[in-house]
C-alpha cells in the first residue's frame, strides 16, 4: 500500500468517524432521502435556501464509511454554493466517479474528495460514494420543478 493509499483511507475514516454538517435542518426547503439498496446506505439531506443559494445544508448518513465520507464531503463541497454552481460541482465528482475524468481536474476546494477516486477501482462500492450526491441532484431537481 502506498503512502496515498494510507493517507486517502485516513481522509476517509475521519470523515466517516466526524461528518461535516451533520443532522438536519428543521424547518427546512428541502428535504430529501436517498437509499442505495446495494449496500443499505441511506442519506437523508436537508437544506436551507437564500437566494438561489444554498445557505446551510445538514446530511445525516447511514451505511458504510465510503458513503457516510462521501456525504460529508459533499455537504463540505456545495455549501454556500449557488444551486447552479453545486450542479456543476455534482458533474464534476460524478465525472470523476463514473467517467472518465480524474482527481486532476477538481477544482481546490474539492481537495479531499480525491481520496474517494480510489473507490473507482471497487465497482460494487461506487454507488456509495454516489449516493449523496444524486439525493442532492433529486433534491435541487424538485426546487427547480416547483419554480417553472
Ligand atoms: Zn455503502
Amino acid at each position: 500500500m502506498s503512502l496515498s493509499d494510507d493517507l486517502y483511507r485516513d481522509i476517509i475514516l475521519e470523515h466517516h468517524k466526524n461528518p461535516h454538517h451533520y443532522g438536519t435542518l428543521e424547518p427546512a426547503d428541502v428535504s430529501v432521502e436517498g437509499v442505495n439498496p446495494l449496500c443499505g446506505d441511506e442519506c437523508h439531506i436537508t437544506l436551507k435556501l437564500d437566494d438561489g443559494r444554498i445557505a446551510d445544508i445538514k446530511a445525516n448518513p447511514r451505511g458504510c464509511a465510503i458513503s457516510r465520507a462521501s456525504t460529508s464531503m459533499m455537504t463540505d463541497a456545495v455549501i454556500g454554493k449557488s444551486l447552479e454552481e453545486a450542479h456543476a460541482t455534482v458533474q464534476k465528482f460524478k465525472h470523476m466517479m463514473l467517467g472518465p475524468g480524474t482527481a486532476d481536474e477538481l477544482p481546490e476546494e474539492m481537495e479531499d474528495i480525491e481520496a474517494l477516486e480510489g473507490v473507482k477501482v471497487l465497482p460494487a462500492r461506487i454507488k456509495c460514494a454516489v449516493l449523496s450526491w444524486d439525493t442532492l441532484l433529486e433534491g435541487m431537481r424538485e426546487v427547480e420543478q416547483k419554480k417553472d
